[in-house]
C-alpha cells in the first residue's frame, strides 16, 4: 500500500528562489496546457457545427491533449527557458495526469483547473532530479547541476520514492511530500484471508474492540477507556479559532489585492495551519496509543462524513412560505464535526495499527448509538441526554459513547464471523487496502444528529 508522507522543509533563500521560480514555472506550464486544451476543444466544437468543415472527424479523438512543451518558450517567456527542460516536461506531465485521475476516479479528483499564483502552489520533481545524501538531506538539480542542499525534517527511514513534491503554502511554510510504500509491520496474510481465518477461531471477543469516534469524546473504546482533546489544548484551538476570525473580518473590509489585505490573508492561513496541526497532534498521539493498546482487529463506523456535513436544506411549508431550518444550529454542527477530524482520525488509525501488524474494519454505523449493547433494543428514547444511555426494555445503562463503542464491536465480530462463511463474498465486498466497506448501509441524518450535544430540536433531518 502507498502512503503519502509531509514533511516541513527549510529551504536556504538562494534554494527557496529557485523552487519559486520552477513552481511558477510548472504553474505557467499547466495553465499553457489547459487554456491550449480549451481553444482545441473550442475550435472542435465549432469543427463539427459548421456544414463546410473539411477535415478529419473531429469527434474520433475528442479529448487531444499531449505533453508537448516546447510552444510555450517565446519571446514574451524568456524564463522559461531558464529552467531545466525536465521542470517543463513534469508540468506537462502532471496536468496530464490530473485529467488521467479525473477519468478514473471523478468522486474524488476533480477536474484540473487553471491555478493562481495565490494557490498553494508545488513543484513535482523527479528522480533526476533529487538525491537523498544523508538523513534529513536531499540534493536539488540534476547530477550534473545541482542546485542546492534541502535540509528536511525526517521522522523515519526512506525507502527511495520515485519522485517528490515540494510546495510553499501561503504563511511561508514549505513542505516536502512524497509517496512510498507503507511501511509494514509484521508478515500478514491478504486481509481477506486473515478475516476468514479469524473466523475461525474461539474468543473473538478478546480479540476485536470497537471504536466509538464522537464530537465529545473523540475516541471511546469498548474497554471501557476514552480521549478527549486536553483543556489547554481546547482553549488554544479556540483562542486560534477567534483569532482567524478577527482576521477574516478584517480581511473582508480591505480592498482586493491590496498588500496590507494580502498580509491580513497570509495571517489567517497561518491561524489555519496551527489549528490544523493541533488537531494533528492529537488525532496522531491517540491514535498511536490506541494501536498500541488494540487487539487484533479494531472495528470503527463506516461514517458517511461527506453526507454528514452538509449544509442544511431550505424548507417550505404547504402555502410556500419559507420555515426556519436550523441552519445555523446545523453549520455548528458541521464545524464541530469537522475540528473533530473524524477522517483523519481512520486514517491515522489505520497506519498506525498496520505498523503494529493489527487490522482495522469498518463496520455498518446505522444506529450505533442507539441500540442497546446488551439486548440489541433499538430505540431513540434510549438516549435521554448525550451522555446517558438507558435501555427502555431491559434497563441496561452505560455511558453513551461506551455503550456505542460496545455495540460497534459487536458488529465488528458479526462481520468477522460473516466472513467466515460461505457467501462471504457476497457479504463482504472488496475495499480499499484494509478496510471493508459495506455498501448500501450508510448512516443516515437522522442517526447522526442524536450524537450532537447541545441541539435541541434538529429540523434538518429529512
Ligand atoms: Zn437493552
Amino acid at each position: 500500500m502507498q502512503i503519502g508522507f509531509r514533511t516541513r522543509c527549510y529551504p536556504r533563500p538562494k534554494l527557496a528562489m529557485i523552487l519559486a521560480q520552477w513552481t511558477g514555472c510548472q504553474r505557467v506550464v499547466g495553465n499553457a496546457k489547459h487554456d491550449e486544451l480549451n481553444l482545441l476543444i473550442w475550435l472542435r466544437k465549432r469543427a463539427i457545427l459548421s456544414p463546410s468543415w473539411e477535415g478529419p472527424d473531429p469527434q474520433l479523438d475528442p479529448f487531444p491533449l499531449d505533453q508537448t512543451f516546447s510552444q510555450f518558450k517565446t519571446d514574451q517567456t524568456p524564463w522559461l527557458s531558464e529552467v531545466p527542460a525536465v521542470i517543463l516536461r513534469n508540468g506537462v506531465v502532471r496536468y496530464k495526469r490530473g485529467w488521467s485521475n479525473h477519468w478514473k476516479n471523478p468522486s474524488h479528483f476533480r477536474r484540473p483547473r487553471r491555478k493562481k499564483k495565490a494557490d498553494t502552489n508545488s513543484v513535482w520533481l523527479t528522480r533526476e532530479l533529487f538525491r537523498f545524501i544523508s538523513p534529513g538531506l536531499v540534493e536539488i538539480g540534476t547530477a550534473a547541476h545541482p542546485v542546492g542542499v534541502l535540509p528536511f525534517v525526517q521522522h523515519r527511514e526512506i525507502p527511495q520514492p520515485a519522485s517528490l513534491v515540494i510546495s510553499r503554502a501561503r504563511y511561508g511554510h514549505w513542505f516536502l511530500s512524497y509517496a512510498s510504500d507503507c511501511v509494514q509491520g509484521p508478515e500478514m496474510l491478504a486481509d481477506e484471508a486473515r478475516l476468514q481465518a479469524l473466523a475461525g477461531q474461539p474468543d473473538l471477543e478478546g480479540k476485536v474492540q470497537g471504536i466509538d469516534r464522537g464530537v465529545v469524546l473523540n475516541a471511546a473504546c469498548s474497554d471501557g477507556s476514552t480521549f478527549a482533546m486536553e483543556d489547554d489544548a481546547k482553549a488554544r484551538f479556540e483562542w486560534l479559532e477567534k483569532r482567524r476570525r478577527g482576521y477574516q473580518r478584517k480581511a473582508a473590509w480591505g480592498k482586493k489585492g491590496s498588500r496590507r489585505r494580502d498580509k491580513v490573508l497570509g495571517k489567517t492561513a497561518r491561524c489555519s495551519a496551527r489549528i490544523a496541526s493541533i488537531r494533528d497532534d492529537f488525532l496522531r498521539k491517540t491514535s498511536s496509543q490506541i494501536a498500541k493498546a488494540a487487539p487484533e482487529v479494531t472495528a470503527l463506523e463506516d461514517l458517511n462524513l461527506k453526507g454528514m456535513t452538509k449544509r442544511a436544506k431550505a424548507k417550505q411549508d404547504e402555502t410556500g412560505k419559507w420555515l426556519r431550518n436550523g441552519a445555523a444550529q446545523k453549520s455548528g454542527l458541521n464545524k464541530a464535526l469537522a475540528n473533530a477530524g473524524l477522517g483523519n482520525f481512520r486514517v491515522y488509525l489505520e497506519q498506525a495499527l498496520r505498523k503494529l501488524g493489527k487490522m482495522l474494519i469498518l463496520v455498518p454505523a446505522h444506529h450505533s448509538s442507539q441500540e442497546c449493547s446488551e439486548c440489541g433494543h433499538t430505540e431513540a428514547a434510549n438516549r435521554p441526554d448525550q451522555e446517558t444511555f438507558l435501555c427502555q426494555r431491559c434497563g441496561h445503562a452505560d455511558n453513551a459513547d461506551l455503550n456505542a463503542a460496545k455495540v460497534i464491536k459487536k458488529r465488528g465480530i458479526a462481520l468477522i464471523t460473516s466472513a467466515g462463511s460461505a457467501d462471504s463474498a457476497r457479504r463482504v465486498p472488496k475495499g480499499r487496502g484494509a478496510v471493508r466497506r459495506i455498501k448500501g448501509e450508510q448512516p443516515s441524518a437522522a442517526s447522526v444528529k442524536r450524537e450532537t450535544p447541545s441541539l435541541t430540536e434538529p429540523t434538518w433531518a429529512a
